[in-house]
């Protein structure tokens, strides 16, 4: 059932075998998960259904640099479901070298390895809609799809490798009403977490206690706890909580919150390739409707012959801001660039701003080209704008054959890369985060490495040229600041107290009942999106879950009944419909 916290009366108390604190990809994916295990689950979530400002707000803080690292209210949406009401749904797996410890990345490796999370990423797709665990083109399709470019070949770059895109699936609004049906699973509205109480020895979690936005107070008992709330805002709770551990909560080590990692992300020079009717930079469909795309994954073999980090690249259309790409399109959208949502436009709306030449020369190519625009407007409307599974990005074939580098790569972990908690409170007196985004020399080689190859490879096998100013790569690299959307790292996994904060079941070190389900528990960060491989972990946590409660035995015939447990005789308001 879906109940509402605002309703309830001040000083409640509740119960449930498993409290998770966030309803977003980790915290609905963990539930669904548990809702046929027999126990009482309750999901504890900020929001509410729709998007409200002054529950958004309490994500605000502050940052060291603005122009790298983007205020914390952005990028993040603070209600049910999460960051999937805005998310753009590409969904990749994790590489098996992203899990290794590589000598030339300080502080990487994992204590599991891609074996322990494959069992889970076939249940992650189909939750997130992404169609079948088939990340290749050779599994991915009966007959072989288009080359990416014909007659490319390199010793460095695979173009057979996919990303696959979900719908993209609004987890609150997908399985919303499956929730709502559970009688297992209760789903608390407008409950923020914003204390968790230790035992005197600090070594379990007795309790949480919620507020919400009306004044109302409650607390909640569990055996076991689970901090769903994303890779920022778990450091968030575990640092402002100092009344036992006085650093903060499994921050003995002064480790929550350092090992901040997001993408290196950004757009670079000019791709010209020969023949341009002989290159499909666009997107093919699988048996299931499920928009694939090839890129240029850098192999494990470069990656460790070179001594750099993990990179994958795209076919783009040139810089939308300049109007030397002459596409009525592109124009368009810059000029739309007001009604673009801030986390899709950042790289129209932080570029500098342009003279009124430039903008007339925009224009010019709007009015120059009719048809072009037209025509896309129509494809938008039809395949993005009323389509249920979107199209998922805007393709251009651009003129001449000219392109430009998208490229996504991996950011290492630097413990100086960190958020803390800074001096500001929000509404309900937590102290807000302040972040101080950090990257690393080791960032710019792997970008600065993969670039060179990339260019020698389409240069080699005589497809065309990639010329890119190597003396601009790091300017390009943080231009847009680091990649908005991806918060990973802050509560890292390991298998040392003394340099993790999580052991390999996302379980804290030397807290029995408190786990981690997000993107914070990263000791490495891949090229790939986050969200699948946070579902495929969530749903391997599920299942040591129950293997704890089996053995503990909490599901016990004396106790059947249904969460919320009500331990005060209060009434319980009526679930939402
Ligand atoms: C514009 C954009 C595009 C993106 N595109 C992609 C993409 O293409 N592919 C990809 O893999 N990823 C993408 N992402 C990232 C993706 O959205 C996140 O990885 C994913 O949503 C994280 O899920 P989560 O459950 O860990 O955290 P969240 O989605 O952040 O959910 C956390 C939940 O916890 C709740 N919460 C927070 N604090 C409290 C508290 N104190 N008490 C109770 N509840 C609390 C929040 O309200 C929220 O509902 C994108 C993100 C953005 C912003």
């Amino acid at each position: 059932m879906i109940l509402d916290a605002s309703n309830f009366p001040d000083g409640h108390q509740l119960s449930a075998h498993i409290c998770i604190v966030g309803a977003g990809a980790a915290g609905i994916s963990l539930a669904l998960a548990l809702e046929d295990a027999g126990l009482d689950v309750l999901l504890l979530e900020s929001g509410g259904l729709k998007a409200e400002h002054e529950t958004q707000d309490l994500y605000q803080g502050t940052v060291s640099d603005e122009h790298l690292h983007s205020l914390p209210d952005r990028y993040r949406q603070r209600r049910f479901g999460g960051s999937t009401t805005i998310w753009g749904g590409r969904c990749v797996p994790f590489d098996p070298i992203d899990f290794e410890a590589r000598p030339w990345i300080p502080h990487s490796g994992w204590p599991i390895a891609y074996g322990d999370l494959l069992p889970y990423y076939g249940k992650a797709n189909e939750l997130c809609e992404a169609g079948s665990f088939a990340y290749t083109v050779g599994k991915a399709f009966e007959a072989e799809p288009r080359a990416m470019i014909v007659g490319f070949k390199s010793p460095h770059f695979s173009t057979d490798t996919l990303e696959r895109f979900s719908c993209p699936t609004d987890f609150g609004r997908r399985y919303g009403a499956y929730l709502r049906a559970s009688t297992r699973v209760t789903v608390l509205l407008h409950a923020n977490v914003t204390a968790l109480s230790l035992n005197n020895a600090g070594s379990a979690l007795n309790g949480a206690t919620v507020s919400t936005l009306n004044g109302r107070t409650m607390t909640v008992r569990a055996d076991q706890f689970v901090l769903a709330a994303g890779g920022l805002e778990v450091a968030r709770l575990l640092l402002s909580n100092r009344d036992v551990h006085s650093n903060g909560i499994g921050n003995n080590s002064d480790l929550v919150g350092r090992y901040y990692m997001c993408h290196m992300a950004g757009t670079i020079g000019a791709i010209k390739l020969n023949q341009p009717n002989k290159v499909h930079h666009g997107y093919d469909v699988d048996m299931n409707g499920v928009y694939c795309r090839r890129r240029f994954a850098l192999s494990s073999a470069t990656q460790r012959q070179h001594r750099i980090g993990n990179f994958v690249a795209r076919l783009h259309h040139p810089r939308i801001t300049d109007p030397a790409h002459r596409t009525g399109l592109l124009s368009l959208l810059y000029l739309a660039k007001g009604i673009i949502p801030y986390e899709y436009g950042k790289r129209l709306h932080g570029e500098e701003h342009l003279s009124a030449q430039a903008i007339l020369l925009h224009l010019r190519n709007v009015i120059c080209d009719p048809f072009g625009t037209a025509l896309f407007l129509i494809h938008w409307l039809r395949y993005r704008t009323l389509a249920k599974r979107k199209f998922p990005s805007i393709i251009i074939k651009p003129r001449a054959g000219l392109y430009s580098l998208d490229f996504h790569a991996e950011q290492e972990p630097n413990p100086n890369s960190r958020v803390r908690l800074g001096t500001l409170r929000d509404a309900l007196g937590i102290q807000q985060l302040d972040i101080d985004w950090r990257y690393t020399e080791g960032d710019v080689l792997t970008v600065k490495r993969a670039l060179a190859l990339l260019s020698d490879d389409l240069r080699c096998s005589e497809v065309g040229s990639f010329e890119y100013d190597i003396d601009s790569v790091e300017l390009e690299m943080t231009r847009y600041g680091a990649y908005g959307g991806h918060h990973l790292g802050t509560a890292r996994m390991g298998s040392d107290p003394r340099n993790s904060v999580v052991d390999s079941n996302c379980r804290m070190h030397g807290i029995d009942n408190l786990f981690i389900a997000s993107s914070a528990v990263f000791p490495t960060s891949s090229q790939a999106n986050p969200t699948l491989t946070i579902v495929a972990l969530a749903l391997r946590l599920a299942d040591h879950l129950k293997a704890v409660a089996n053995r503990r035995q909490y599901v016990s015939a004396a106790n059947p009944e249904r969460a919320p447990r009500n331990e005060k005789a209060s009434p319980v308001p009526e679930s939402i419909t």
